[in-house]
């Protein structure tokens, strides 16, 4: 091998001195690709911009730019589970930025000095839209379409806007004053706001479209999915979405001495919080998701705000990752416990990985009641004809759905 000599250069083709493959034949293509947290962010926040605009020292400004993608950063920087810092590259070096406090301090600041969106209120030269569904999503959409100029009907079952934030979320988690001063910013836009009105009770999908010339449907996943183990059911099963609305609104909760909540999301963390907070003794998540930590493959952990887990785990809250539950053990109708058993990672057809019970891993838990907490789906109610059997509606990458052009989709219920 012919060995370069200082101040001597390759040749191409003969990059195989240096042993670093075929670089010296490559050319360099430059690709504009946007910044890992705002790939991330659901909301398509821009942090970078509005990180850099509060370091000049222009909070105002920063808030500006950050209420340009989401209306509500003092709610999202609350709830939302932060996927802008698990993309974050600083992460490699030591942690990542920590852009949800920073989304909070601007947030708040907003609250504190009343700022006003920079939105032309007055301003209703567009087609008017009716916006079907008031949580995240349908408050979003109504914003953005203001922006536009649209004039916006924003109609919703519940008396007042904010669907699961108001009616799923603790107050421990999203003080109800800071949801409120964000909505009623966003409805001061010009929404005309129709409470406790339900599609397919109070009125029909036919009738808002003949009175619109769009829908914007966001209804969310409210309704929670089919759940037995093996076929079977405690004759007294509460759904963990339901017994958080009933928190909420009642102020009361069961308080068996043990419960087994099964489920790797916020609502079974946050049910979890509940219950040992009102004096369950005992209370066990179970899920099939891994744990965060330094090691967790970001894709197979549970998917909540991680100081929710970390305080979970601080409150006493046990959590068996990485298992499920294989058999519900009753004595007549009353519950007694279950058999968990480990789950591992499969390689299954097409590519796709699928967890599968590891025989001999079985153990029993004892426990007097199982909560199941497994994701929900999208209510049919008045979407009968659009959505079918579908559990959630399916609609092209804008939200367009394919039977109406004049109908468009988003949030959670896609
Ligand atoms: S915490 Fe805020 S910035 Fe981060 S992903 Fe969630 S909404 Fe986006």
């Amino acid at each position: 091998m012919r060995q370069l000599t200082r101040g001597a250069f390759a040749l191409p083709g003969t990059s195989l001195d240096f042993k670093t493959g075929t670089w010296r034949n490559e050319m360099p293509v430059h690709i504009h690709w946007g910044a890992p947290c705002h790939v991330a962010c659901p909301a398509g926040e821009d942090a970078q911009a509005y990180i850099a605009k509060l370091m000049e020292g222009h909070p105002k400004q920063a808030w500006e730019i950050l209420v340009s993608a989401n209306p509500l950063p003092a709610v999202t920087s609350r709830v939302c589970p932060h996927f802008c810092e698990q993309a974050c590259n600083r992460k490699h070096m030591d942690q990542p930025i920590a852009i949800h406090l920073i989304e909070r301090y601007l947030g708040d600041e907003a609250i504190k000095h009343n700022w006003a969106y920079p939105v032309d209120a007055k301003c209703m030269d567009g087609e008017p839209v009716c916006v079907v569904g008031a949580g995240p999503a349908g408050l979003s959409a109504a914003y953005h379409l203001r922006r536009l100029g649209h004039p916006v009907t924003l109609i919703d079952a519940l008396p007042e806007p904010g669907g699961l934030l108001r009616t799923a979320i603790p107050v421990t988690r999203l003080p109800r004053d800071v949801l409120d001063a964000e909505v009623n910013r966003l409805l001061s836009l010009g929404i005309a706001f129709r409470s406790r009105t339900a599609l397919g009770r109070d009125v029909r999908l036919e009738d808002l479209m003949a009175d619109h010339a769009y829908l914007f449907l966001a209804p969310g996943a409210a309704k929670s999915r089919h759940w037995s183990v093996d076929g079977a059911v405690p004759s007294d099963l509460r759904e963990g979405l339901a017994l958080l609305k009933e928190w909420m609104i009642v102020g009361d909760i069961p308080k068996p001495k043990s419960v087994a909540i099964h489920g790797g999301g916020n609502t079974a963390v946050d049910l979890a919080r509940v219950m040992k907070r009102a004096g369950v003794a005992e209370v066990h998540v179970i899920t099939a998701s891994g744990l965060p930590g330094p090691d967790a493959d970001p894709k197979d952990v549970l998917n909540v705000v991680p100081r929710e887990f970390e305080q979970a785990v601080e409150e006493g809250i046990v959590f068996h990752a990485h298992r499920t539950i294989q058999r519900l053990l009753m004595r007549g109708s009353k519950m007694v416990g279950l058999e968990m058993v480990h789950l591992k990672k499969l390689p299954g057809a097409g590519g796709r990985s699928s967890r599968v019970a590891f025989e001999g891993t079985e153990t029993v838990l004892h426990v007097e009641m199982v909560v199941p907490a497994i994701g929900e789906v999208v209510d049919a109610q008045g979407f009968e004809n659009l959505l079918g059997s579908a559990d959630y509606f399916k609609a092209d990458p804008l939200g367009q759905i394919a039977s109406s052009d004049r109908v468009l989709v988003g949030g959670d219920a896609r």
